[in-house]
Order: structure tokens, then C-alpha cells, then sequence
């Protein structure tokens, strides 16, 4: 199979990954998952192999600090591996995304399901049903980091997913935050009835539905529905036993609650996208009244700040801003989040320019776009926008600061931004395009002929034993 051949269902076409173990069937085929050797501890240990091991292997951990329940973390740490867990190509993979986004697809609901084959009830102990890491080294304690949380709208019913840090601070107890979108607009309105707010944390999905959870679409859009397009089927869902959630019926692991009404209690800090800390502050709180899982259930952690948290986020940002843009400017050709920037502060895009000026419109649409945005730099249609020299070349080569520069004070940015006053700073946007007018000679990128056909492993593999003396003799 060639590098990027995707999962096939029986079939020779590509096919969209549907479960969590599929997928790790797929990675171990291809040498991309390490297992590792048992009893890895829980506290930093797992995550320090996990992260060590980030963009190369997904890892597995049987028998994590003794516990039954083996962790797997890494699942996705390459653009490249989403694309084949989508079935598509990696050129094709925001508009793949976009399509979903656009055309859900209503569940399907079953009766019984893996998810709950295993049922506890109180009292509970997560800490002794769960294998829970600790992941960074201020980390506020053990954390489920990859967890689909779904709620409903306390009027429509309608469903959200999307996921949140979650910590671990009773044996029933999580403390979670929940920053202003939608899970935040169901609990507020049902703490304002004086109402606790029913919650699932999932845990244990396949990519997909780990993609479709952070899908930037309207309130009352249920994600489910988007991994069901991205699966290309209803997704199978099943209701929980306390509540009228519906969760993905193939899951791993579901922790059934609900958030108390009028408290808050300290949680944090948690490493975070930025490579920096979340603050530990009083948030929201979900208590525990029940876990069901699979025989024998898998537990998935993320690692925050590592590859696997910044591409989840990162590529339903970049379809979506992909198109926020070219409602405007067809001629925009493709953005990239890029990983220095954390794949959320700093924006590449690439267009062919049509107008003078218009690379600083594209600039500002794009900020208009997302308010996470904090640089953004546009580039012509020669520039590979996910090689982050080339667009540093284009900068150099292109740009003129008193010319080419646009700065935004004081605008929205995000709170996770330590460098901004809470949540309020500067964008800063850079139109590195060359002049429409310019000689085509002045800004010509220079080329050898022929360099590109030159066999590059042919020669290295020869060059371990060269005898450049006994060549002069031949
Ligand atoms: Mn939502």
C-alpha cells in the first residue's frame, strides 16, 4: 500500500474509518501504533511516552499503572492520517470536511450497543473504573482530555458535542471548563431555571467523530449528524440510562452526569494548545451517576498541547475559514493554520491575486473570520503554504512593512492567548504577495533544470562507501 492508502471495507474504494478499533487495525497494518510494555504509570509516564512518540506513533498501553483498561493516545498526529481516515486524499480534506459540515446526516438510534455492555452505579470511584493520566507537570491532577461531552438544549432537545478539559477532583466529581459557546449557552439556561444540566462525556470514538465534535457550525447543529456524513451512514447511537443523551453506540466509554446548578469549584491549571498553562480558576461542575463501556473497554487520552489536540482543532477551523473567505475571494486557493503558530494563532493563505490591495482585504476578512486569528500572512499561488519557510521566503522576498503591514489594536483574541490583556490584543496581518505590475523577472523564483529528476536515495545509498580516489582511476 502506498504512504497514503486508506482503510477499505471489503471493497477497493476508500472508505471513511467508522470505530475506534478499525482504526487502530488500520495504524498497526501500516507500523504506525507502538505497543507498549505494561504498567507505564499513569502519573506523567503514559503522556511522556505518548508525546515523545508524537507524529511518529500512535501508542498503546496495556495495563496502565496496573489498571485493566489499556489507554491509547496519538490517534491522529498527521494531516496525512486524517485524510485516509476520511477516505480522501490530503488536497481533498477541507472540502470533504466542508461538505459534511453542510449536509448532516440524522442518527440512526439502536437499542442495544458495545458502549454499554458493562454498567457501574454509585457510589462510584472514577478513579478506580478508569485509567485517568496525568498529562503535563503543573496539570491540576488526572484529566479525561479526550472526551466527547454532549448536552442538550434544555428547550429543543436538540443535541451539542464538542469536548472540554475535564479534572478529576472527587470520586464522583469532575471540574470542567467550559468556555462561552454552546455547551456554555445549555448550562447557563438551565441554571437560570435552577436545573441541573444532563451531560456525556464520551470516550473512545473513532477520528471522525472526533472531527465532526469540533465542527464550527450554529447552536443546535448536533455533531453526531457530521460524523455521520464524514462516516458516510447514520451514525448508530444508543440513549444513556439516566438521561435522553444519545451516544455513539460504538464507543468505548460513557460517563453518564450532570452539571449542578449554581456551583463552581477550582480547577486547572492544564497544559494547553499554546505549549502553555490554563489557569486553575473556579468553573463548572459535573457530577458522576454512572459509567458504562465495552468488555473490554479502551481508554483514548490526548496529550494538551500535542499534535493530536492542535489537528482536531485545526482542520475544521481551516475549512471553515476556507470558505468564510472564498465567499468573497474565489480566487483564494487554500489556508493552513500552521504548527509553529499552534495551529490557531497563525493563518497561511495562499491566493492569486486579481487587484492591487486586495491581499490586505484578504487579511481582514480572514480576521472577521475567526477571532482566534492573531497573524495572518497571504502569499501567492507559488508559495507551499504548509512549508513554513517557503512562506517565511515570501515574506522575506515580498514584503515591505511601511507598505504591506496591517495592525489591529486592541481587537478580540483568544483568553488562551498569555500574551494578550484576557482575551484583548493586536492583529497583526502581513501581505507578502508580489505587485501585480512587477517584472516577471524581478520576483521569479530561480531553478536548476533538471534538479527535480535527480534520484536523491539512489545516490545517498551509494554514498556510505564512496572512493572518490579510486573513481579518478576509473
Ligand atoms: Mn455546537
Amino acid at each position: 500500500m502506498t504512504k497514503h492508502a486508506v482503510p477499505t471495507h471489503g471493497t477497493n474504494a476508500p472508505q471513511p474509518v467508522r470505530n475506534l478499533r478499525d482504526w487502530l487495525d488500520h495504524l498497526a497494518a501500516h507500523d504506525r501504533l507502538a505497543v507498549l510494555k505494561s504498567n507505564i504509570g499513569l502519573k506523567f509516564e503514559v503522556a511522556a511516552h505518548a508525546k515523545r512518540l508524537d507524529g511518529l506513533r500512535a501508542t498503546f498501553f496495556p495495563r496502565p499503572g496496573g489498571h485493566s483498561i489499556p489507554v491509547v493516545s496519538g490517534l491522529i498526529s498527521d494531516r496525512g492520517w486524517m485524510a485516509e481516515a476520511m477516505g480522501v486524499e490530503p488536497s481533498a480534506m477541507l472540502a470533504r470536511f466542508q461538505e459534511a459540515a453542510s449536509r448532516p446526516t440524522p442518527w440512526l438510534e439502536v437499542k442495544s450497543a458495545p458502549a454499554q455492555e458493562v454498567t457501574h452505579r454509585a457510589p462510584l470511584d472514577l478513579a478506580k473504573i478508569l485509567p485517568l493520566p496525568t498529562h503535563n507537570e503543573h496539570d491540576g491532577g488526572p484529566y479525561i482530555a479526550a472526551g466527547i461531552m454532549i448536552v442538550r438544549n434544555p428547550r429543543t432537545g436538540r443535541q451539542n458535542v464538542s469536548i472540554h478539559r475535564c479534572q478529576l477532583t472527587g470520586p464522583n466529581r469532575l471540574g470542567v471548563l467550559v468556555l462561552p459557546r454552546h455547551t456554555f449557552t445549555f448550562h447557563r439556561m438551565a441554571e437560570e431555571a435552577g436545573e441541573p444540566l444532563d451531560a456525556a462525556i464520551v470516550i473512545g470514538v473513532d477520528p471522525l467523530t472526533l472531527l465532526a465534535s469540533q465542527a464550527i457550525v450554529p447552536i443546535d447543529h448536533d455533531e453526531l449528524e457530521i460524523a455521520g456524513s464524514l462516516q458516510g451512514r447514520p451514525l448508530p447511537v444508543v440513549k444513556c440510562l439516566n438521561s435522553e443523551i444519545r451516544v455513539p453506540a460504538e464507543a468505548e466509554i460513557v460517563i453518564e452526569g450532570h452539571f449542578l446548578p449554581g456551583v463552581r469549584e477550582p480547577e486547572g491549571p492544564f497544559g494547553e494548545f499554546p505549549q502553555t498553562y490554563g489557569t486553575r480558576s473556579d468553573r463548572e461542575v459535573m457530577e458522576v451517576v454512572a459509567v458504562t463501556h465495552r468488555k473490554d473497554a479502551i481508554f483514548h487520552t490526548m496529550v494538551g498541547g500535542g499534535l493530536e489536540h492542535l489537528l482536531l482543532g485545526a482542520i475544521p477551523k481551516e475549512a471553515t475559514l476556507l470558505t468564510h473567505l472564498r465567499r468573497n475571494f474565489p480566487n483564494v486557493i487554500d489556508v493552513h493554520l500552521s504548527p509553529g503558530g499552534t495551529m490557531r494563532f497563525h493563518l497561511f493563505v495562499k491566493m492569486k491575486k486579481t487587484q492591487e490591495g486586495q491581499g490586505k482585504n484578504v487579511i481582514l476578512g480572514a480576521f472577521a473570520g475567526s477571532f482566534d486569528l492573531k497573524h495572518v500572512i497571504v502569499v501567492d499561488e507559488d508559495v507551499d503554504i504548509h512549508n513554513p519557510s517557503e512562506v517565511e521566503w515570501a515574506v522575506a522576498t515580498r514584503f515591505q512593512a511601511d507598505r504591506d503591514l496591517v495592525i489591529v489594536p486592541e481587537s478580540q483574541g483568544s483568553k488562551l492567548d498569555p500574551s494578550n490583556r484576557d482575551g484583548v490584543g493586536a492583529k497583526m496581518g502581513i501581505d507578502a504577495t508580489k505587485p501585480l505590475a512587477a517584472q516577471e523577472m524581478v520576483f521569479k523564483r530561480i531553478r536548476v533544470p533538471g534538479e527535480e529528476a535527480i534520484d536523491v536515495d539512489g545516490i545517498l545509498k551509494h554514498s556510505a562507501s564512496a572512493d572518490w580516489r579510486g573513481a579518478l582511476k576509473g
